[in-house]
């Protein structure tokens, strides 16, 4: 049986993902009904329900379900005939993994996401302020959104990375509380809004391997990782993890080249995109 929680640590709870979901909307990081975000409270779940904008939720129409996503009866819910998102299933994945953080949040931020796309990394140790904070992000395998095979691929990697980029989807964040989560949503987008802006000025310097080594011992020591944290954390085979397993395999000069070529197309396009937007 679930416990019964403190109704106002629930509430507050309902208010606090409103406000998450109205930001993310209002930034653009949503389309639509796009994205779900959740919190975990003791051994339940309280969740965006499927269907609706995140930036004109109500908090009383977020959905409770147990630690495996089902949804709490219909007499302990106030989102009468909603149901939880079918991506619920990667935060459920992401809970049982991590006893340690509280909230996860999806979203499918622009710039984050056309750099998956075009099957460029965002985990090549570019920004120290990233390696600091988040250590790399990194980007899971192809998974069909809302399919079962959500969870299968954030499972490694979110036991020892806090940002994915999900391939050719979005991302998915987590944190010890909400803020924590969404704030490292902020953290992809504009580490690759940042990397894109550097492309477009014709260079992308990446950090020296010792400035990196440095950067990790002061996050260990701040965040006391355990040891399987300690790993290599600039993932720099990435790109060769999204090729086409039946294209040729590329030689990493003509990867790189093939990247500077992809990057500068998108720079193009959202720059094209930018000023249409403004005339
Ligand atoms: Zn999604």
């Amino acid at each position: 049986m679930p416990t019964v929680l403190d109704q106002q640590r629930v509430e507050k709870a309902r208010q606090d993902i409103v406000q998450v979901c109205r930001l993310m909307w209002e930034k653009g990081y949503v389309a639509a009904t796009d994205g779900n975000v959740s919190m975990r409270l003791g051994e339940q779940i309280l969740a965006t329900p499927s269907g609706l904008s995140k930036g004109m939720l109500h908090p009383q129409e977020l959905v409770l379900t147990d630690l495996q996503g089902n949804p709490l009866p219909e007499r302990l819910q106030t989102s009468k005939g909603l149901k939880p998102s079918s991506e619920l299933r990667m935060h459920c994945e992401a809970y049982r993994r991590r006893p340690d953080i509280g909230a996860v949040v999806h979203a499918h931020p622009p710039i984050a996401l056309a750099f998956s796309i075009a099957g460029v990394s965002l985990a090549g140790c570019v920004l120290p302020e990233v390696v600091l904070t988040l250590g790399a992000i990194p980007t899971t395998s192809y998974a069909t959104p809302t399919s079962a095979d959500g969870p299968n691929v954030i499972r490694d990697l979110v036991g020892r990375y806090d940002a994915l980029l999900l391939d050719r989807h979005g991302t998915l964040t987590v944190g010890k509380d909400l803020l924590d989560a969404y704030f490292k949503l902020e953290k992809i987008e504009h580490s690759a809004t940042v990397t894109l802006a550097a492309h477009a000025l014709g260079n992308v310097r990446t950090l020296p391997a010792e400035e990196v080594r440095r950067l990790t011992a002061i996050r260990r020591e701040t965040l006391g990782l355990p040891p399987e944290w300690q790993g290599e954390i600039c993932d720099r085979d990435n790109k060769a993890s999204l090729a086409d397993p039946s294209s040729p395999t590329a030689t990493p000069a003509e990867t790189a080249e093939a990247d500077d070529a992809l990057v500068a197309r998108i720079t193009r396009a959202v720059l094209r995109a930018l000023a249409d937007s403004r005339s």
